[in-house]
């Protein structure tokens, strides 16, 4: 047993069942234990690979559709440049470096990183050099101001609960133990508001989730963005009107059995998008997949000019870089991307038509 699956366990012993949401949480933010508040869990080395790691190009093109957003709004002198959960802080670099050209928005532009974990914010000043930077906890503390803001991959750490459907009601999926081991259950039937629309389109025993932070998130970066303008972009994997039981624990590239190594597993659920837009009113909203999204903000373009200076494995690995972000048999069509912007629009570049 990892340390934290005894903590766990005996946790359990004494309180009973422990809900998936706060068993996801224990196991990614435990502050000595979890898995991100111990550990830098990205790249080959790593757990997993994000789109930013995978190639600059993500961030450039998710850089300059921002600073395009910025400009069409009138270039106001105040910007909070925010990211939710930044990892080790690649994405921001590249949409910094990318967007040195545009005349004035580096003056304007604030960044922000929202970010819990002590471990990757060190790595994140790191990466960012002297730039000045502040850390927020929550989104919810973001500043009152004109925020153009972007989250990729952070939507899918959030913790979920899930519930099955029982007669005309719902049983909460649990982690309890089972002769000494973690091991799932259900909870006594419940109803719930949050989920009284899923009772339409599900069937006995199939399974819904349901992320409670991610509302409350949208929501307070929706509410700058109505009242002060600007734009967020949200990038993750999954998809409108979720359905099943998407939990997934990943383990350097593989999939593991998400009880199995508490604390030592990445943990990530599908992300409803559905929901998310929900969360986002008044704001206007727009979906489309990576890979469209990155087709239409040039990525191919950009990939020849950079493919020019390159020959041998290093341009082998760049064009397997390229097809990864946008191919549907690869990252393209998995993962989703959302657009947040003010009620009057328009629908930030590479959204609209
Ligand atoms: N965006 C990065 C990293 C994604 S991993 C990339 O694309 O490479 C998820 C990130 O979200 C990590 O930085 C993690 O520490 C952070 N995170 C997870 N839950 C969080 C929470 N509740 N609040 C703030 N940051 C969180």
């Amino acid at each position: 047993m990892t340390p934290l699956a005894t903590l766990l366990a005996r946790r359990i012993e004494a309180a009973g069942p422990m809900t998936l949401a706060d068993y996801m949480a224990e196991c990614l933010m435990h502050p000595r234990h979890g898995y991100y508040a111990t550990r830098d869990p990205f790249g080959a080395q790593g757990d997993f690979t994000t789109a930013p790691e995978i190639s600059q190009m993500f961030g450039e093109l998710i850089g300059l559709c921002l600073a395009q957003c910025w400009l069409d709004q009138g270039a106001p002198a105040s910007v909070t440049l925010a990211e939710l959960g930044p990892g080790r802080g690649t994405l921001m670099a590249d949409i910094l470096r990318a967007t040195r050209g545009v005349p004035g928005f580096h003056e304007a532009a604030q960044v922000v990183l929202v970010e819990t974990s002590a471990a990757l914010r060190s790595v994140q000043r790191r990466t960012l050099g002297t730039r000045p930077v502040e850390w927020l906890d929550s989104a919810e503390d973001l500043p009152d101001r004109f925020t153009l803001l972007v989250a990729n991959e952070f939507f899918d750490a959030l913790p979920i609960r899930q519930f099955v459907r029982d007669g005309s009601g719902w049983r909460e999926r649990m982690v309890g133990l089972q002769d000494g081991a973690l091991a799932f259950g259900l909870g006594p039937e419940t109803a719930l508001a949050a989920l009284a629309h899923r009772l339409e389109d599900t069937r006995q025993g199939e399974i819904v989730e349901f992320c409670p932070a991610a509302g409350p998130v949208m929501a307070a970066v929706a509410a700058r963005i109505a009242a002060q303008g600007g734009a967020a972009l949200v990038v993750d994997y999954g998809g409108w009107h979720s359905r099943g039981d998407t939990l997934q624990a990943l383990q350097a590239h593989r999939f593991a059995d998400p009880l199995a190594c508490p604390g030592e597993a990445d943990l990530t659920a599908h992300v409803d998008f559905e929901a998310l837009a929900a969360a986002a009113l008044p704001c206007g909203t727009a979906c489309t997949t990576q890979g469209d999204l990155l087709l239409a903000l040039g990525i191919e373009q950009r990939a020849r000019r950079l493919a020019q200076s390159l020959s041998g494995e290093a341009l082998a690995s760049h064009e397997a870089a390229t097809r990864r972000l946008t191919d549907a048999a690869e990252m393209g069509t998995l993962f989703k991307a959302l657009a947040v912007f003010p009620p009057q629009g328009p629908a930030p570049a590479g959204f609209a038509g």
